[in-house]
């Protein structure tokens, strides 16, 4: 699927559909066969647009995965994902594939930050694990990556340490650029501000975060229920390996469980084996095999502790998410 065009929405097509059949039968029916014909026309406008947006983007994707994958940017995933050293190499390939696609259509905008290749390699990296094993996956709900300088505050005031991202219902995603850094060069500590906040889009309901996986069938929403409800105490009384800033909020629950499925992969499995088995089933993914394929060491992170950043006293972490 992944160099076959992109698909216009369903929903497009059939609102579509019926507006455009609404149309031509009332003209048909108050101005004769003309009057349909001249519907038809204007009904048949915004198909012809859509349509040829996904030609458009379907261009631009035949002409990123034609060119071989650069040199350069493998040797930064090498040194920055520890999620891409882990991949098998066939689904290395569709990880190197995904990131060129997302990087073709997705806009991240530097806000006082130049946007290296280095960075939109991080953020491309930090959805693209996400989404790796739904082949269908397009982040349409994704309009925009803002990269800020720093953490920053509520009024959006850079300097303060209250806020490494933001995941926005509109499809905006904010994120600290020391803090997206931080998260990929310590790889086991179950915090990734980039999972996390694309975590929060994948929980997107229309305009409003239902701390449920999008896509969950009922079964697995209540199992979903039963976890959280039984891991949110023993997070909040430092018993889970989970980070505690998830265990008072559904919505941040998800998002801090993602984090700890693709961070300390194996720990989780051994600690809680019916979350990780839900999420590697929901992700169709398996990283704490992939883990053990390349024999990690279990108590040997799996790269080196970079120093903290002097003076702040501990992680930084994404605490909250913006609601309408
Ligand atoms: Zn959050």
């Amino acid at each position: 699927m992944r160099t076959a065009p992109p698909p216009i929405p369903r929903i497009a097509w059939a609102g579509l559909s019926l507006a455009g059949g609404i149309v031509v039968s009332l003209a048909g029916l108050f101005a004769g066969l003309p009057g349909a014909f001249a519907a038809l026309a204007l009904a048949a406008a915004p198909i012809v647009i859509l349509w040829r947006r996904s030609a458009r983007r379907w261009r631009a994707r035949r002409a990123a995965l034609n060119a071989p994958f650069p040199e350069d940017w493998r040797r930064l995933l090498r040194g920055w994902s520890d999620h891409y050293l882990r991949l098998p190499d066939d689904i290395c390939v569709r990880f190197e594939d995904d990131l060129r696609i997302f990087l073709v259509e997705k806009q991240i905008t530097g806000v006082g930050v130049e946007v290296t290749d280095e960075l939109r390699l991080l953020v491309a990296a930090s959805a693209v694990t996400l989404s790796l094993g739904w082949p269908e996956y397009e982040w349409e709900q994704l309009h925009e990556i803002l990269l800020y300088p720093d953490e920053f505050d509520r009024d959006y005031e850079f300097g303060s340490d209250e806020l490494a991202g933001e995941a926005h219902p509109w499809g905006t995603i904010i994120l600290s650029v020391p803090a997206l850094r931080e998260s990929f060069q310590v790889s086991d500590d179950a915090y990734h501000v980039g999972f996390h906040e694309f975590a929060h889009l994948l929980d997107l309901e229309q305009t409003h975060f239902d701390g449920i996986p999008a896509g969950f069938d009922e079964t697995q929403a209540r199992r979903w229920v039963a976890i959280r409800e039984r891991e949110m105490p023993r997070m909040q009384r430092g018993e889970s390996l989970l980070d505690e800033y998830g265990a008072h909020d559904p919505v941040e629950f998800l998002a801090v469980a993602v984090e700890g499925f693709f961070e300390p992969a194996r720990a989780l499995r051994r600690a809680d084996p019916a979350l990780y088995e839900l999420l590697a089933a929901y992700f169709q993914q398996d990283p704490a095999a992939w883990d053990d394929a390349r024999g990690l060491t279990f108590d040997r992170p799996a790269r080196p502790r970079p120093p903290r950043p002097g003076g702040r006293g501990g992680r930084r972490r994404p605490r909250l998410r913006s609601t309408i």
